[in-house]
């Protein structure tokens, strides 16, 4: 199997659909009630006082819909934003173009800005708090810094890891949501306007059965949604139902809960070669094969959310509901392990 057809970091196959399927207000951005809550008031708030939004960091899992959210941002504040990248801005010159190119109100987007290096972030402190950037003039005994004022701008960040994020960062933020995985209804109203959009012909439990199996995650069920059509083209006459999905998800390798390969793989060798834990993470890419950020940004929150794995201070542990579902019996010391640590 493909195994990049459940990594919810975006990849090229993604292109240019995803801007296409991304929703552009606030009402059309489905789940994350809490977020969309607050963050109606703070808009709303706002726009009354004619003031730009403060700064916000958004943080969860790829794929959860942080950029989509940023841009929705911006259009509910009529705002233009620039969208860009921690590892894309490599000097501290370059962040300061940036911002010094900004108009007033304009948001700025930077994903993944714990990548951001350390020169660079010194730059954004007092750009967002005092919405101005030092500059150096000259060299040697000579040199001097001014200060150049900005226009006032919003300051979006996202992030799959707010820990890795410097703490003076993280401080500048005046607000901070952490988006939550979706629920398998919320994913099947994704998947339905989706397929409204791409003029997919699918009936609700095909659309179900796909939500389900996307691991919480948007863009998962946006790409399922694809290739669950393409399947359906060639087999079925192009019709999802909930049987040509199921069969589908199959050929894919991907099970009811939305488990694939690498899960499967990471679950097993757990089992097999450590009795369920603990296991540091180090030793689990090493035995695996696979990439530890990836483990703990894209196979771990999924697996913890299901309630398959728990973190310890001693390293991850599976527990009974992931003995259960892999079909296999927990030895009397794994369980006795598990105890330990609740
Ligand atoms: P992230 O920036 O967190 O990696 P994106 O914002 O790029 O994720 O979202 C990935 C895809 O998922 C987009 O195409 C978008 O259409 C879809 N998506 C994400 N969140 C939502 C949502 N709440 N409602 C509808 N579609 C969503």
């Amino acid at each position: 199997m493909d195994d990049r057809l459940m990594n919810g970091t975006f990849l090229a196959e993604d292109g240019a659909v995803e801007q296409t399927l991304r929703p552009h207000n606030l009402r059309d951005y489905v789940g994350q009630k809490a977020v969309k809550d607050s963050l109606g008031i703070y808009i709303e708030a706002a726009l009354s006082r004619h003031d730009a939004l403060d700064h916000m960091l958004l943080y969860g899992p790829p794929g959860l819909g942080k950029t989509t959210l940023a841009c929705i941002v911006a259009a509910e504040m009529g705002q233009n934003i620039r969208v860009t990248s921690g590892p894309a801005i490599e000097r501290p010159g370059d962040l300061a173009s940036i911002l010094s190119n900004l108009n007033a109100g304009d948001v700025l987007f930077i994903d993944e800005i714990h990548r951001l290096s350390r020169q660079v972030e010194e730059v954004l402190y007092p750009a967002m708090e005092d919405y101005a950037i030092d500059i150096m003039i000259g060299k040697g005994p000579t040199a001097r810094s001014i200060r150049v004022d900005l226009p006032k701008f919003t300051l979006v960040g996202a992030t799959t890891r707010a820990g890795q994020l410097s703490a003076p960062l993280r401080d500048r933020f005046g607000m901070l949501f952490r988006l939550e995985m979706y629920s398998p209804e919320e994913l099947s109203q994704i998947v339905e306007r989706s397929a409204g959009i791409l003029g997919v012909d699918a009936d609700k439990e095909g659309l179900l059965e796909i939500a389900r199996r996307s691991r919480g995650t948007p863009r998962i069920a946006n790409r399922m949604l694809k290739r669950v059509r393409d399947y359906a083209e060639v087999r079925a006459g192009g019709h999802i139902s909930r049987d040509v999905a199921r069969e589908a998800l199959a050929m894919l390798d991907v099970d009811e809960l939305g488990l694939d390969k690498v899960d499967r793989n990471m679950l097993n060798t757990m089992m097999d070669k450590f009795s369920g834990g603990p296991v540091g993470l180090d030793t689990l890419a090493a035995t695996t094969g696979e990439d530890a950020v990836t483990i703990e940004d894209v196979y771990e929150p999924y697996l913890m959310q299901l309630g398959f794995l728990m973190r310890t201070p001693r390293g991850r542990m599976c527990t009974p509901a992931a003995w259960a579902h892999m079909k296999k019996k927990m030895p009397a010391s794994a369980e006795e392990q598990i105890r330990m640590e609740i």
